[in-house]
């Protein structure tokens, strides 16, 4: 007796048959490889969001996290999410405030 993989129709040696659950009344049967292959790593978050470094004005795309380090200077605190407008910040960059004697 053997049974047919429903992803690849493949018949399935009866060692190498793997039984998914569906719900309570359902299952697969899937082969090994198809079983193996049966959660695929979701696609890596390209979701990359850009972030700015008005401290070094250095821009860079991180994966959102909750502390967004600048790989420039190593600082977060000067670390801004970039969907502003560019502009802004660098006019927020010359601001006379803006302590260049902490740059390094
Ligand atoms: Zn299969
Ligand atoms: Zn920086």
């Amino acid at each position: 007796m053997s049974s047919i993989c429903e992803k690849c129709k493949c018949e399935i040696n009866i060692n190498n048959v793997k039984y998914v659950s569906q719900d309570e009344d359902n299952y697969s049967i899937l082969c090994l490889s198809c079983y193996s292959g049966k959660t695929p790593e979701p696609p890596k978050s390209t979701n990359k969001i850009k972030y700015f470094c008005s401290r070094c004005r250095y821009s860079f795309s991180r994966n959102p996290t909750v502390k967004i380090k600048c790989p420039y200077c190593g600082k977060e605190d000067k670390v801004i999410n970039d969907d502003r407008n560019v502009k802004n910040i660098i006019s927020e960059v010359s601001d006379p405030t803006f302590d260049e004697g902490n740059l390094f």
